[in-house]
């Protein structure tokens, strides 16, 4: 070889130098920005098959904790789901030789014969396993086939790959702290949005004077923020020591939960320490099944199904008044420590609340019949009359008085007279609106205010009680009924006395005409009261 053809050489092969460097740099470039896992094994595979012209290529992750390789990327290659695991021994250790290596000896069979029986060397159809190393650890595996043109990969190409590998394990690496940044990011952006949320809540809180409006609230809020599928809070019932639902949310069936919720059905209740609610209650503690399956502590209080459940008890000065719960964590998820304490800091806010609610609510309401007393019902009724007049709005006033009731007391005594009162305001309760309201005005006589409600259109609805009171039958009890008298505003009266003292006398023309009857007011009819009274 002459000097000049040596040169030639020489610059030749510098050239080539040059160009391959010129690659390697390409390919740093295009690898060394991206954040993105999935964009970055494209990005690979995309190089590698410009370079080499390869049929397939696959990436897999590591696992440490669960020691397995996982494939999360392939290309040319059919959906192989494909993992394995310390199982496969002698192929095993080669990877954590952590050098690259090829599957198959110079005659072009398997070295890794059982591994590959298993059809996964086949059906990867890979030639090289280079292992990704970060901090001389494998973090993952790269697995190249054969390339289109049979030939087998020259040392240029092999080290063109080492090299690019080493770039994608420092990426990758870049890549999991990216990641762990987000979502660490993402936890703090959760913990602002739950503060404010629980903000709002306890405000609203404060707002919400009702018992069953606020339960409402506090439940759905509960839900809300567990990514629950439904929910429910118990309290406990001091007449029978035991824990009802008060308000259910969540559940399928749509008229069976406005049922419950407006008590016109009654579902399994709970003795403090029963189930899980009993158990919570009776030890102020929360508790979590997040796999309800083969738990004895788990009874059904409904039919639907429950697959997780979180339960927590509502205390005020360290007694339990009730618990919440909420069931199935959307998405087949598990309930979290978050979510506890999340509901703790709820219920703790919701449990003072409702306790005063619940304070109001009894000192508004009657022990017997669960209505509203008349001192309260007269607070409401001058409310409505305020609005009415200030929106030029029309609203009528019921009396209904109980027929002969007197007769029920002598013939069955007190106590079954007592059971009809009770069953005659739960008849009331559940076949007025939720917009209008009923309280016991006075022994066995009832009051009811129709909002928004003329004098025509009230005169229907009294006449569907008296009909649907007409048609209840307690035990070995004779059937009964009502006489009802209407006053409407304003033309009946433009105060709630005069109000109420007229539909007491259209109440008493009913008795006169007979009984089991609505009457309207008419001004003849105070009049005729007054002359009668004036004899
Ligand atoms: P009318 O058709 O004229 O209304 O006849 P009545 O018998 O219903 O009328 P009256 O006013 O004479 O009697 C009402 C009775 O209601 C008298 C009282 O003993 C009874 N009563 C009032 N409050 C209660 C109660 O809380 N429990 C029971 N068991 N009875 C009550
Ligand atoms: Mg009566
Ligand atoms: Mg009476």
């Amino acid at each position: 070889m002459n000097e000049s053809t040596r040169e030639t050489n020489t610059v030749e092969s510098l050239k080539k130098r040059i160009s391959e460097m010129e690659n390697l740099l390409h390919a740093n470039q295009m690898l060394c920005n991206i954040l993105d896992p999935m964009e970055l094994y494209s990005t690979l595979a995309g190089l590698i098959r410009e370079k080499l012209k390869v049929s397939s290529i696959c990436i897999f992750d590591y696992h440490p904790d669960i020691e397995k390789f996982e494939l999360v990327y392939r290309h040319g290659l059919n959906d192989l789901g494909l993992t394995f695991n310390k199982n496969e021994g002698p192929l095993w250790q080669k990877i954590l030789q952590k050098e690259p290596f090829p599957v198959n000896d110079n005659s072009g069979n398997p070295i890794f014969k059982e591994f590959s029986e298993n059809h996964m060397l086949k059906e990867l159809r890979s030639q090289w396993w280079i292992p990704f190393i970060m901090k001389e650890e494998v973090i993952g595996l790269l697995t190249i086939g054969e390339k289109d043109n049979a030939y087998p990969i020259d040392e240029v190409e092999f080290n063109y790959i080492k090299h690019i590998a080493n770039q994608v394990s420092i990426c990758i690496n870049a890549c999991t702290v990216n990641l762990k940044r987000q979502k660490e990011r993402q936890e703090l952006d959760k913990i602002l949005q739950n503060l404010s949320l629980l903000y709002n809540i306890g405000r609203a809180m404060t707002y919400i004077s009702d018992l069953k409006n606020l339960l409402q609230y506090i439940l759905k809020k509960a839900v809300m923020i567990t990514n629950a599928e439904k929910g429910s809070i118990m309290l406990l019932d001091p007449d029978t020591n035991r824990l009802l639902i008060s308000v259910i949310e969540g559940l399928e069936d749509n008229d069976q939960q406005e049922k419950i919720n407006n008590k016109q059905v009654t579902c399994k209740s709970f003795k403090p320490g029963e189930g899980v609610a009993g158990q919570v209650f009776q030890e102020a503690k929360p508790m979590v099944l997040n796999n309800i399956k083969g738990e004895d502590k788990f009874i059904e209080a409904d039919s639907s199904f429950v697959r997780s459940i979180a339960c927590i008890p509502m205390l005020v000065y360290n007694d339990a008044i009730g618990v919440i719960n909420v069931t199935n964590k959307r998405d087949d998820e598990h309930f979290t420590e978050v979510d506890v304490e999340m509901l703790k800091a709820v219920t703790d806010q919701a449990a003072v609340a409702i306790n005063k609610a619940q304070l109001r609510e009894m000192a508004v309401t009657d022990f017997l019949t669960g209505l509203y007393i008349r001192r309260y019902f007269m607070s409401k009724l001058q409310d409505e009359l305020l609005r009415s007049e200030r929106y030029n709005k029309v609203f009528s006033i019921v009396m209904a008085d109980i027929d002969k009731f007197k007769n029920v007391n002598d013939t069955y005594g007190h106590t079954a007279g007592d059971k009809v009162l009770k069953a005659v305001g739960d008849f009331f309760q559940t076949n007025i609106r939720q917009v209008d309201v009923v309280a016991r005005y006075g022994g066995e006589e009832f009051v009811i205010l129709f909002p928004e409600t003329d004098k025509e259109a009230a005169y229907v609805l009294a006449e569907r009680l008296r009909k649907g009171f007409s048609q209840i039958r307690l035990d070995n009890l004779p059937g009964l009924s009502i006489s009802s008298g209407i006053s409407t505003y304003p033309e009946d009266g433009k105060d709630i006395q005069t109000l109420i003292k007229n539909a007491d006398t259209a109440m008493y023309s009913a008795k006169q005409k007979g009984r089991n009857k609505v009457v309207n007011f008419s001004k003849n009819m105070s009049l005729k009261t007054l002359k009668i009274s004036v004899a």
